[in-house]
């Protein structure tokens, strides 16, 4: 069915509503090669569509983050060009808004407490997101302690990701009632990231491919307090020659803040673009300049991995010469 209100509006402005895109750092380290080639697809996306990419630090699990690790990535992407529009938004600033969103799923019935313990569900069947919760809580518990999960149902949840195609979960069976608010009283990045992209406005949401299966639990809770669904578009992970992936947990480096053209130009190089090799001796900005002229983005379509070769890596992260 047309939703109404976006006729009306298409109908007043003459014009499809704004792009806005983002990207969504956690300060758990610094920038590494595989969280630029995300903020670098990310903001082609949103510039080549005259739309604004938005910086919003993911500042929500203070046990998990290294201490100056923000400054660090604001230097980097500072350093390597990135243009955001307005303020850097942290999300430990909308806590009030995670938690207004976590009362109203209590008060409509959709989420409820759940003191289960890891050792209460070492038994639950285990699926390729994790455990999955077999509902113990659902009719009620009595605890001082608890998580808060919310419901979950049946009914496929659906979405066509802009690269990777159609995806479909049932929730129910496949995760179970998910924990949007943490026994220890922070609150869970499901719910947090669904909450901040509709504080912003975010239309459209480009992020790696580790994130495809959390979508459809972002969806239900969109659904379930009422928001517009972002477009999505998830993009291969790159990985290294002994087919892990490019993350800190795997000894990628940060990037090197000495030679960021070469370092950029290697990252258009394995989304694909083919940049001519002299564009390293180019500024900066005449990198964007190119990337901008050419970036097409349907060449990583239905692509779940890129390999990143050695010599690239050692190329990103400076390590030649
Ligand atoms: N903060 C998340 C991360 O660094 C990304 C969240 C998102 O893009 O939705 O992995």
């Amino acid at each position: 069915m047309p939703n109404v209100s976006s006729e009306i509006g298409t109908i007043v402005t003459g014009k499809p509503a704004t792009y806005i895109g983002r990207f969504a750092p956690s300060p758990t380290g610094p920038l590494h090669f595989g969280s630029l080639l995300a903020a670098v697809a990310s903001y082609l996306e949103a510039r080549t569509r005259d739309g604004q990419w938005l910086l919003r630090v993911e500042d929500i699990d203070p046990p998990r983050e290294q201490p100056g690790a923000t400054d660090l990535i604001l230097n980097a992407l500072e350093r390597y060009g990135f243009e955001w529009g307005g303020e850097v938004s942290y999300q430990s600033g909308s806590r009030d808004a995670h938690a207004a969103a976590v009362t109203r799923l209590l008060d409509a019935g959709l989420a409820y407490p759940c003191n289960c313990s890891r050792r209460d569900l070492a038994n639950a069947p285990h699926g390729p997101l994790g455990r999955i919760y077999p509902g113990t809580c659902r009719a009620g518990c009595d605890a001082d302690e608890f998580a808060i999960r919310v419901r979950t149902e049946n009914e496929p949840i659906a979405f066509e990701d802009q690269l990777q195609g159609r995806q479909v979960q049932q929730l129910e069976v496949e995760s179970g009632d998910f924990i949007i608010l943490r026994r220890d009283g922070l609150i869970a990045y499901q719910l947090a990231v669904v909450v901040d992209d509709h504080l912003q406005g975010i239309t459209d949401i480009v992020r790696g491919i580790d994130l495809l299966d959390s979508t459809p639990r972002q969806l239900w809770l969109q659904q379930l307090l009422g928001y517009a669904r972002p477009n999505y578009m998830h993009l291969p992970v790159a990985i290294n020659e002994r087919g892990q992936k490019l993350s800190k947990s795997h000894g990628a480096g940060a990037i090197s803040l000495e030679r960021p053209q070469e370092t950029l130009v290697v990252a258009l190089e394995v989304l694909g673009q083919q940049p001519p090799s002299e564009l390293v001796d180019g500024t900066i900005p005449d990198i964007w300049l190119w990337a901008k002229e050419r970036w097409r983005i349907d060449v990583l379509r239905g692509i779940a991995e890129i390999p990143v070769g050695h010599i690239a890596l050692a190329r990103a992260e400076n390590r030649l010469s």
